[in-house]
């Protein structure tokens, strides 16, 4: 195998421009660094991830299931790793301890709102108000604070048990109006960045970039770069291939 990647890169030395060489010497040291790696999947693996369908809202669980099973079998996880992931985001110990704070103290008395707050949360059905998730969720106001201080009331008013609800962290986000776009993706962001990533491949930085902002993820440029550090690690092991033009 070596001995044809050398081959065919001496033809193409002799018989093309200089850049049409060199991109193409790149993908074929991705190849060679491809078929060398340990956890080497078919190449079928690999491409099949176009087959999807292209926005996350209209995957079907037999969707998720193929998608997380490939990866699986790329090796980049396993079913163990998947299960305890998710039973951490079934925990959720911030709720209650983000409900002590001294605003809920003076509504319900410093000795009486732990108390207060866990008798609250132990009535609830564990599930986001809008999307009715069980996974992420957090302690929300039913009426905003922000309409307490529009009619002129106290804002401290809204922190007690008989005005909070459960959403998950994804609905808290897009209900706020800097992440108006943020309905385009059901996941959080961490999720959805690595969504992107291994479902639409892209082969650039700038290209990741723009995929990203089309989908409505509106934070920091650095957070697209440390995610991008994902595309580096599996380039390193074959299971990714990153274009030589690529910014970063
Ligand atoms: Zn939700």
């Amino acid at each position: 195998m070596m001995q044809g990647v050398v081959t065919i890169t001496y033809c193409f030395k002799r018989q093309c421009p200089p850049d049409f060489v060199k991109f193409y010497e790149q993908k074929l040291k991705n190849l060679l660094y491809y078929l060398k790696s340990y956890k080497c999947p078919t190449p079928q693996r690999i491409v099949s991830m176009n087959s999807y369908p292209e926005h996350d809202y209209d995957w079907k669980e037999d969707d998720w299931q193929n998608f997380i099973q490939e990866l699986i079998d790329m090796g980049l996880f396993n079913w163990e790793e998947v299960g305890g992931s998710v039973l951490s985001r079934l925990n959720t110990p911030q709720v209650g301890t983000s409900m002590t704070n001294e605003r809920f103290q003076r509504n319900h008395g410093k000795g009486n709102t732990w108390s207060a707050v866990r008798e609250w949360a132990y009535e609830q059905q564990g599930v986001c108000v809008d999307c009715g998730t069980r996974l992420e969720l957090q302690a929300d106001h039913i009426r905003p604070k922000q309409d307490f201080k529009e009619k002129g009331e106290d804002p401290w008013d809204a922190d007690h048990t008989g005005n909070m609800t459960f959403r998950c962290r994804r609905c808290n986000v897009i209900r706020r109006p800097s992440h108006k776009k943020g309905g385009l993706t059901r996941q959080p962001a961490a999720s959805a960045l690595m969504w992107l990533l291994l479902t639409k491949r892209p082969t650039t930085y700038e290209e990741f970039d723009m995929i990203c902002r089309e989908y409505g993820l509106t934070m920091a440029n650095i957070r697209f770069q440390e995610a991008w550090a994902v595309a580096h690690w599996l380039r390193n092991v074959g299971l990714y291939e990153i274009d030589p033009s690529s910014k970063y």
